[in-house]
């Protein structure tokens, strides 16, 4: 049991477009370890919503890799691709309340106008072109069947929403330090795609809620997109769970099979000989 006397519950959800690494197997292991020691559930999703580089076989090596470093969770596994109407109508919410707005604009549109400013993920950042069409303009253009993504309308929300919005960090440690959320980085972030009426972001907000996940472990590099996960929480009216960003390198040993093995499959290296129990003792979990 947690402080609050609920039963903690994780989750590792990696997205079946590639197979796993050793960042993948210390999310993981740190989800499943966390649980057993807290007395809480484990649970595996697979987040599935990219229609074309989610693959069956990507998703089977994960269900044999993690079998392999010992892992157990419970089923049925959620897939997210099962889910897509239940995201679709979380888009259509945000739009009705005014949250968002239909982008236009291609990859190269916005590489050029980008200018060379970056969003967290390295992808050029949006600077907002679509925002000033009329809403005559807009209802024409998705009459036509033009595509579109929606994005989200960062300055009214910074303005009316975000001012003090938070999440809790824990890092390594039990007292968490108190982030204040911002869209700044992003901003107007794509909430639902052109060719699924979803996102990364929508989906994990949805998914952890109506799982009841109260605790989200996973790499640094998602760090910046809790930011928009709050603030679709906020939106959404769902509970913000406790987030912990690890870094993959913990200590020397793990720095070096970082290096020398980082870049390869778990199940390269259980093919060149190296043992379940080797990456767990590598990776801090023996
Ligand atoms: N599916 C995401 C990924 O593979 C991770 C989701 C999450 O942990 O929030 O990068």
């Amino acid at each position: 049991m947690n402080e609050s006397g609920t039963q903690p519950l994780y989750r590792f959800a990696p997205s079946p477009n590639g197979l796993l690494h050793l960042g993948h197997a210390y999310s993981a292991l740190l989800n499943f370890h966390r649980a057993k020691h807290d007395g809480g559930r484990f649970l595996l999703r697979i987040d599935d919503i990219d229609p074309l580089r989610s693959l069956t076989h990507y998703e089977d090596a994960i269900y044999e890799d993690l079998k392999w470093l010992g892992l157990e969770w419970e089923t049925p596994v959620l897939r997210q691709s099962e889910h897509l109407p239940l995201y679709a109508d979380a888009v259509t919410r945000l739009d009705e309340a005014g949250w968002l707005y239909p982008c236009f604009c291609s990859r190269a549109e916005i590489t050029r106008d980008a200018k060379g400013a970056q969003d967290p993920d390295g992808s050029p950042l949006y600077p907002g072109t679509c925002r000033h069409l009329s809403e005559d303009e807009r209802q024409a253009r998705i009459g036509k069947g033009d595509r579109h993504v929606m994005r989200l309308k960062s300055e009214a929300l910074e303005a009316i929403i975000l001012n003090d919005l938070s999440f809790d960090e824990y890092h390594e440690g039990e007292v968490p330090s108190r982030i204040l959320a911002s869209l700044d980085p992003w901003g107007d972030a794509v909430i639902a795609r052109k060719d699924v009426k979803t996102s990364y972001h929508l989906s994990v907000v949805m998914d952890d809620a109506r799982q009841g996940i109260t605790d989200v472990i996973r790499g640094a590099d998602l760090f910046a997109s809790t930011s928009i996960h709050r603030i679709l929480q906020k939106l959404l009216d769902l509970p913000t769970p406790r987030y912990r960003h690890h870094h993959l390198i913990m200590d020397d040993e793990g720095e070096k099979l970082a290096k020398s093995h980082g870049s390869r499959a778990l199940r390269d290296l259980r093919d060149e000989g190296v043992t379940a129990e080797e990456i767990k003792k590598l990776l801090g979990f023996a």
